[in-house]
């Protein structure tokens, strides 16, 4: 019997029902409630489960209101976003300046209260807070959408510490909104009140994570999660994730006799409300064991909805080929994998783990789509008190759980492991021919065309090889480890980027602000240094990658 035809529809629902019942705010009883029942459903089938107990930096939102001031007062009730800034009692009043669309200041701003159209991001608002906004309000395109406004990855330190938000953040549906627009284009002078609750402090988390060990005995596996905390109750965001996991790891266990390498799964918290501070802390405290033991990290977010019948895989180089196969040869759809963005629990580019996700999304005609940003594929409830089991699909959520049940159970019995070291340096190659055009003779990257050109060619000849696959398999992904840490991050593997923006080669990528700067400026003249450093670091990366492939 195929693994996909083992998918229990009625379990599916049932978990995602129970999972429901409870709003999962993390460190809070009702996440911690999902947890128990998690590790209760699964150890009653005899699959091993380890909570994990630690603190985290968790950020929950209060009562939040917006007053309008003045010649036409009123009060708007409003939501914040964890880790802005609580105003206490007094709140914070200022006037208010009006910046559209614009995702950076474009004029003064500084000791005004910002009023912009569209969902905050958190590079948005640390932009305006930076330039002295003393406040923001979002006004979104339909419904008010919860967010995360810390551009900190995961709990802070020392070096980032300084980045948590000092300003308070109000988020508007349209509806609420358009009359506060329209006032603030028209009588140019508007005086705004915001009262934000912010709870954002140290608290202790449960996170559950069950192995499932192969007969061998080894300690490879693969590492399934999606994330366990919701805003409210959260029925496709993400509790359709949390039943699906359920899921794949009873039927997971079932063929754990087939497996050569083992299953992993893991529900993440402080995915919200701790800025992925779940899946950051698993990377930091769980660092050797996945460098040594993980084969790869796929991401579970928001299936199973109705009208959410695409694919939008996004995945490490080093993955995309199977990716693609996958989602064509299961799923039945040809897509083009992009790379990684700053979402999903990504915390593990840095230790080099290959990571990949099939994301299922609605098409661009569905009529759910979100208004704010219709491009993500993403529905309008999302991040919204609407996001209740009425939007679920069973037959869908099954279709996306049985794509990821066989897709796993390739990869756990998979004797050769499907990394391919080409297709990173066809990333390479690419993003290279990109910094290539955009520096011209202004700054010399010939060194790292050079040795791409030396690991393009060590990465063919040893995927011609074929007469050891365990020797293929730990070669691949040594190559992973060396060269993922530059291809998605600046920090490397010891440290997390901050939550915003995201690049192929971002440590190169700084060459745009270089050219913006101009080279003889004094601006420009630190970037530069900071780029050679940056070259270097890549040259050696690649330099590492090939006397690895030429080892084997
Ligand atoms: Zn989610």
């Amino acid at each position: 019997m195929s693994i996909a035809s083992e998918v229990s529809t009625d379990l599916l629902w049932k978990h995602l029902e129970s999972i429901c019942q409870w709003e999962r705010y993390t460190g809070t009883p009702g996440e911690n409630r999902a947890v128990e029942y998690i590790a209760g459903e699964l150890e009653a089938l005899g699959i091993d489960v380890e909570i994990h107990e630690f603190d985290a930096l968790i950020s929950i939102p209060g009562k939040t209101s917006l007053d309008i001031l003045g010649g036409a007062p009123g009060q708007i009730p409003a939501i914040t976003a964890v880790f802005g800034a609580s105003t206490g009692e007094a709140g914070v009043s200022g006037d208010a300046v009006y910046v559209g669309e614009t995702l950076a200041p474009e004029g003064p701003v500084a000791g005004r209260i910002v009023v912009a159209d569209r969902m905050l991001s958190p590079g948005r608002f640390y932009a305006f807070e930076s330039a002295g906004a003393i406040g923001q309000v979002y006004v979104n395109m339909g419904y008010a959408h919860e967010m995360t406004v810390s551009t900190v990855w995961g709990s802070p330190t020392p070096e980032s510490v300084g980045r948590l938000p000092v300003t308070p953040v109000v988020t508007l549906s349209r509806e609420q909104g358009q009359g506060l627009i329209d006032l603030v284009k028209s009588r140019g002078e508007v005086k705004l009140h915001i009262h934000a609750e912010v709870d954002t402090k140290w608290r202790r988390t449960q996170m559950p994570v069950a192995a499932i060990p192969p007969p061998s005995g080894s300690g490879e596996y693969v590492l399934v999660a999606g994330h366990l905390d919701s805003w409210q109750f959260g029925a496709n965001d993400n509790g359709a994730g949390d039943t699906t996991l359920m899921e794949l790891a009873r039927v997971m266990h079932n063929h754990r006799g087939e497996f050569k390498r083992g299953l992993r799964v893991a529900w993440w918290n402080g995915h919200s409300h701790g800025r992925f501070s779940g899946s950051t802390w698993y990377a930091d405290q769980m660092f050797d064991d996945l460098r040594a033991n993980c084969a790869a990290y796929l991401n579970i977010d928001q299936p199973g909805c109705r009208q959410c019948t695409i694919y939008r895989p996004f995945c490490t180089s080093d993955i995309s080929a199977w990716v693609k196969d996958a989602v064509s040869r299961i799923g039945g759809q040809e897509t083009e994998p992009a790379a990684p963005r700053k979402m999903a629990d990504q915390s593990f580019w840095g230790v080099g783990v290959p990571s990949f996700s099939f994301l299922p999304v609605l098409p661009p005609d569905a009529p759910d789509l979100q208004k704010d940003h219709p491009d993500s594929g993403f529905p309008e409830y999302w991040h919204n008190p609407a996001d209740t089991l009425d939007k679920m699909d069973r037959d869908l959520l099954t279709e996306h759980t049985r794509l990821y049940a066989s897709a796993l159970l390739e990869l756990c019995t998979a004797g050769r492991f499907p990394l391919d070291p080409r297709s990173t340096a066809g990333v390479i190659d690419e993003a290279l021919a990109g910094l290539e055009a955009l520096a011209g003779s202004a700054f010399d990257l010939s060194p790292v065309a050079g040795a791409a050109a030396r690991f393009r060619k060590s990465a063919e000849a040893l995927m011609e090889k074929s007469d050891d696959p365990d020797a293929l398999n730990r070669a691949a992904r040594r190559i992973s480890h060396a060269l993922n840490a530059v291809l998605y991050t600046r920090q490397g593997p010891f440290d997390h980027d901050p939550a915003s923006g995201a690049a192929v080669m971002p440590g190169l990528q700084l060459l745009a602000e270089y050219l913006s700067a101009g080279p003889e400026s004094h601006d420009g003249r630190v970037l530069y240094t900071r780029i050679v450093r940056e070259r270097n670091r890549v040259v050696a990366a690649l330099e590492e990658a090939r006397r690895i492939a030429a080892s084997v």
